[in-house]
Parts: C-alpha cells; sequence; structure tokens
C-alpha cells in the first residue's frame, strides 16, 4: 500500500514531465504548473491534491496509467521505482514488476540531459528510501 505522501510524490513527479491527472474518469483534466513554488510545492498543486483527496482519489488516476489514485491508497498496490526511468509507478504488491509506467509513451525519456523530476521534501531522504526498497527486492 502507497502512503499518501508516496501516492502525492508521484503526482508530483509525473507533472514535471508534463502528464495530467484525469478526475471524474477524464471530465476534469488537471496539470498543475508551476509543481512548486521554492522548496515547495505549489499551491495549485496542492489545491489539485486535495481535490483528488477529498473523493479519495475515486476515479482519479495519472494519464497514462489504468490505476485510479484510490487503488493507490488500497492495500494491494504499491508504489515503487520503474526498471528502465527510475520514475515512480504504480506496482500490484505481490513482488511482481510494474505492469507499465507512464513513461512508455514519452519518446524522449529517460533522457540524462533533462533535470531529474524532484520531490518537495528532502530529496536525500527519498532517494535512500528507493535504495533501501531496491536493495530489499534484491534480497526477497
Ligand atoms: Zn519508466
Amino acid at each position: 500500500m502507497a502512503s499518501e505522501q508516496q501516492v502525492k510524490e508521484y503526482l508530483a513527479y509525473w507533472f514535471q514531465l508534463g502528464k495530467k491527472v484525469l478526475l471524474h474518469n477524464g471530465r476534469e483534466i488537471i496539470l498543475p504548473q508551476p509543481v512548486f513554488e521554492g522548496d515547495r510545492y505549489s499551491a495549485k498543486f496542492e489545491n489539485c491534491w486535495q481535490k483528488i483527496l477529498a473523493r479519495e482519489g475515486k476515479n482519479c488516476y495519472l494519464e497514462g496509467t489504468n490505476q485510479t489514485i484510490e487503488q493507490l491508497l488500497a492495500p494491494t498496490w504499491d508504489v515503487t521505482s520503474c526498471a528502465r526511468c527510475g520514475m515512480p509507478v504504480p506496482t500490484i504488491d505481490l513482488g511482481m514488476q510494474p505492469l507499465s509506467c507512464p513513461c512508455d509513451d514519452l519518446n524522449n525519456w529517460p533522457n540524462c540531459e533533462l533535470p531529474r523530476p524532484r520531490s518537495a521534501v528532502n530529496s536525500q531522504a527519498h532517494l535512500g528510501r528507493i535504495q533501501n526498497r531496491l536493495s530489499q527486492n534484491r534480497e526477497s
């Protein structure tokens, strides 16, 4: 199960690559820009996140994915790193690899020349967490 914080980061990362979030099964489409103001999430991003939380993620999903935010916050799903690009992706929590990553339809991604999407919170701790998880996955 992904924590709210993880799901929030997941959206923030993909927003930085121009992916949108679809609400009400696509009747409302949001791409908050900018994602950050200084070191914090922008008011626009926070507004968008509150909208999603207000409906518990029901019928809200990231463009290019089939998993609703509601599913990501439920026990069967988790958010892990894509093996190809390292971006956070929905994973079914059975120790399986992600079925697909939203990066599938980005032609210019991964791209080492672009700045990596980042998180507003302490990114060093975040990276540490990803590394921990990767090593755990390898051991199991
Ligand atoms: Zn990917």
